[in-house]
C-alpha cells in the first residue's frame, strides 16, 4: 500500500533524496562510507561548502554578507544561542505559538525580554498584527510558521533592529524577500533533511555587539571562522540535507515549489471549509500553507474516519495535543496526490455521514 506521509516532523523527504543518502551510507568515496570518513577528508568538506552555498543560493541571499552554518542541538538550540550572541539589554518577541514561547523563555535566562504581542490567549489560533517594535531593541524574534497551530506569518514587521526568524517549517517552501532578515534559523527535519543539524544563516556584521563572554560552541563567530566545523558536523544529515536543497535547485528553486506547495493547500483548505464535517483550527487570514490544522465537528466519526484514513495509507495527522483534531503537514516532499487522497478521504466520509 502507498503510504501518504503528512508527518510534521521528522517528515517526508524526496524518494530520491533518501535513496542517494542511503547509497552514501554504503559507499561514498571509493567504498568507504559517507559516516565513516572524516569530516575533514577532502570529499565531506565539500559536501559542506556546497551546502552552505546552496542555502544561500536558494534564499537568494549569495554575496550579500551572510553565512550559512549547519549546526546541532536543533532550533531549541537556537532559542538561547540567538540570546547568547544578539541580547544586550533588551529584545522584543513575537508570541505567536508554542515554539515562540518556548524562544522566549529561553531568552528571559539571559536578560530583559519583551512581547511585543501575543495570540495566546485565543491557544494561538491567529498571528497578532499592528503592534509597534521599539527600535532601541537589540533584535526582534518572530516565528514565520506555527507547526503546531497551523498559522504562518505573511509579512514581516519592518523594523530597523535585527530581525530574527525562526523558519524551522516553512524555509524554503514559499518565496520572501530573506535579505530583510539578519538570523534565519530552521532545524533540518520539517523540510531540508533528517534531524541532527540546524541551518543558521546569519549577516555578519549583526555579530559582536554583546559583553558577555561566550563558550565557545555557543559563539556563532567561532562558527563562521571554522567554516561550519568547529567540531565535528553530524555529517549524514548535512549530506542528506544538502541532496534535498540540489533536488529543489533542480526543479526550479522556491518559485517552483512554492506554486506546488499553493495547489496543494488550496485543495486541502478548500475540503475543510467545504464539507461540513470539518472545521479549520486557524483564523482563514493566517492559515499555513505547511500545516493545515482542523477538526472534526462531530466527534462520533473520529472512529470511523481514522480508520478510513488508515485504509487509504495516510500517516500522520493526528493533531498535536494542545489542539488536538487533525493536522496535515504538506511540507515540499509531500505530493499534490497525496494531499488529493485525503481530501478524498474527508468527502467520502461526508457522503458516509
Ligand atoms: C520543530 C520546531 C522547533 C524545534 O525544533 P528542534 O530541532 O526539535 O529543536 C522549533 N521551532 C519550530 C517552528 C518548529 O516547528
Amino acid at each position: 500500500m502507498k503510504r501518504h506521509n503528512f508527518s510534521a516532523g521528522p517528515c517526508v523527504l524526496p524518494k530520491e533524496v533518501i535513496l542517494k543518502a542511503s547509497e552514501a551510507l554504503l559507499d561514498f568515496d571509493n567504498g568507504l562510507s559517507l559516516i565513516e570518513i572524516s569530516h575533514r577528508s577532502k570529499p565531506f568538506v565539500d559536501v559542506m561548502e556546497k551546502a552552505r552555498a546552496l542555502a544561500l543560493e536558494l534564499l537568494g541571499l549569495e554575496g550579500k554578507g551572510y553565512k550559512a552554518l549547519f549546526l546541532q542541538g536543533g532550533a531549541s538550540t537556537q532559542f538561547l544561542m540567538v540570546a547568547l550572541n544578539l541580547l544586550e539589554k533588551r529584545a522584543g518577541y513575537l508570541n505567536t505559538g508554542a515554539w515562540s514561547d518556548k524562544a522566549i523563555k529561553e531568552a528571559k535566562i539571559y536578560d530583559d525580554v519583551y512581547e511585543v504581542a501575543s495570540s495566546k490567549n485565543a491557544n494561538y489560533n491567529y498571528i497578532p498584527k499592528g503592534y509597534d517594535v521599539p527600535s532601541d531593541y537589540d533584535y526582534f524574534h518572530c516565528t514565520s510558521n506555527n507547526t503546531i497551530f497551523g498559522t504562518q506569518m505573511k509579512s514581516f514587521p519592518k523594523v530597523d533592529i535585527p530581525l530574527v526568524c525562526d523558519m524551522s517549517s516553512d524555509i524554503f517552501s514559499r518565496t520572501l524577500d530573506f535579505s530583510q532578515f539578519d538570523l534565519i534559523y530552521a532545524g533540518a527535519q520539517k523540510n531540508m533533511g533528517p534531524a541532527g543539524t540546524t541551518l543558521v544563516v546569519i549577516k555578519e556584521d549583526i555579530l559582536g555587539k554583546v559583553s558577555r563572554k561566550m563558550p565557545s560552541m555557543m559563539d556563532y563567530k567561532v562558527h563562521i571562522d571554522k567554516g561550519s566545523m568547529f567540531n565535528t558536523p553530524p555529517v549524514f544529515a548535512v549530506y542528506t540535507s544538502m541532496l534535498t536543497m540540489q533536488w529543489l535547485k533542480d526543479l526550479g528553486g522556491i518559485k517552483a515549489i512554492e506554486k506546488e506547495n499553493e495547489k496543494k493547500a488550496i485543495v486541502m483548505y478548500s475540503e475543510i471549509d467545504l464539507n461540513p464535517l470539518f472545521k479549520g483550527f486557524a483564523a482563514k487570514e493566517d492559515r499555513s500553507k505547511m500545516n493545515a490544522t482542523f477538526t472534526l465537528e462531530n466527534e462520533n466519526l473520529k472512529e470511523t474516519f481514522d480508520a478510513m484514513c488508515k485504509e487509504g495509507g495516510i500517516n500522520g495527522i493526528n493533531g498535536h495535543r494542545s489542539v488536538g483534531g487533525y493536522r496535515a503537514s504538506m511540507y515540499n516532499a509531500l505530493s499534490l496526490d497525496s494531499v488529493k487522497v485525503l481530501v478524498e478521504i474527508m468527502s467520502e466520509l461526508e457522503s458516509k455521514a
